[in-house]
């Protein structure tokens, strides 16, 4: 994996380092180096995207038992321009504009120029606190307008904001770590809702998708293979094949009377038993009552192993049917002589 150079330019995959607006650079990098990870993390933390933690900063547990690893941050912002330079009037009769840019101004007059207190994101929070777009082009446009030159027009957007959830573990003995990728990773888009567009929306969400193909592309930085990291169960497209509706192994369709002890034992009353022409029903016709209760039990037993089988091989629990046997009961005896019927209740059932 390529690292940064000492003292030599900075890998291609620093850009994800900081929020970024260009959506090509994504499919540009296929590698993302140590550096950029920590660096990302880091500027997440600065921004209070993710908390800060208080030591070992990289990966950063947020919740339960999840790590970030990367954080990827892309604005979409509006780029037509004749909305942006309506914006850039509408800023320009603004009274919290002008405070903002003379609070800049004032800092930048005394020397900071880029750190700290004037940095972009020390610019960004001021906008934001004065309910003004803190885009990048709106932190470059009021840069430009300090620095009295001609700049980008400021424009609206959208931020979205990916986290990469990452599993590292360094083996007992202090060799390499191992790990990679821990999904599901998460994702997250905001902004003024007020200056959205549909338009807006739209790339906002195309660029959150190619966050997750990128991420699902390329794995982080040299690592040995921790069993288990980069899958995602309910991902898996080949169980969602085998999930997918109208199969057996889909809960909420195929043929449900399948999965059911009660559906299997009506539906079997009137099939032929193997190696005889009867069915169970005309067989317990001639049955002597005194042995029809343990025809019965042994009757159930068989439908339950069916349907167990059944549930099995579809990958699905066994069906829950409290008191599918007494229900099943009432069904016998209504096909059934009065004779046989009465062996199975031997009590009269109540409601009949
Ligand atoms: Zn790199």
């Amino acid at each position: 994996m390529d690292m940064v150079p000492d003292g030599g330019g900075a890998c291609p995959c620093a850009v994800l380092t900081e929020p970024f607006t260009r959506c090509q650079i994504l499919n540009s990098l296929d590698h993302v180096c140590w550096e950029t990870l920590y660096g990302s993390v880091g500027s997440a933390i600065r921004d209070k995207v993710i908390p800060d933690p208080e030591a070992d900063w990289w990966p950063v547990r947020v919740g339960d038992r999840r790590d970030v690893g990367l954080v990827i941050r892309q604005w979409v912002e509006d780029d037509r321009p004749p909305e942006r330079k309506r914006l850039a009037n509408q800023l320009a009769g603004s009274a919290a504009w002008r405070r903002t840019i003379k609070r800049i101004g004032h800092l930048h007059e005394r020397g900071a120029v880029n750190e700290g207190p004037a940095s972009d994101a020390f610019i960004a929070r001021a906008l934001r606190a004065s309910r003004l777009p803190d885009t990048p082009s709106t932190v470059r446009y009021l840069r430009a307008i300090i620095a009295g030159k001609n700049g980008d027009l400021p424009a609206a957007g959208l931020l979205v904001t990916t986290l990469a959830f990452v599993r590292v573990m360094t083996p007992p003995d202090g060799s390499t770590p191992i790990g990679g990728w821990h999904p599901p990773h998460g994702v997250a888009v905001t902004g003024l809702l007020d200056l959205t567009t549909a338009e807006m929306w739209q790339r906002a969400g195309s660029a959150a998708h190619s966050h997750r193909r990128w991420l699902a592309a390329r794995r982080p930085p040299d690592l040995g293979r921790l069993r288990g990291v980069g899958y995602y169960f309910l991902a898996d497209r080949r169980a969602q094949w085998r999930a997918r509706p109208g199969t057996a192994g889909s809960p909420f369709e195929g043929k449900p009377e399948q999965f059911s002890y009660l559906k299997e034992a009506i539906r079997s009353l009137d099939e032929p038993l193997k190696q005889s022409a009867t069915t169970p029903i005309e067989k317990w016709s001639l049955t002597h009552p005194a042995d029809l209760r343990w025809h019965l039990s042994e009757f159930f037993e068989t439908v339950q192993k069916r349907v167990d089988g059944r549930c099995e091989r579809a990958k699905r629990h066994r069906p829950s049917e409290p008191g599918w046997r007494r229900e099943a009961r009432r069904e016998i005896a209504k096909r059934l002589p009065p004779e046989q019927a009465k062996a199975i209740f031997p009590t009269p059932i109540v409601g009949r």
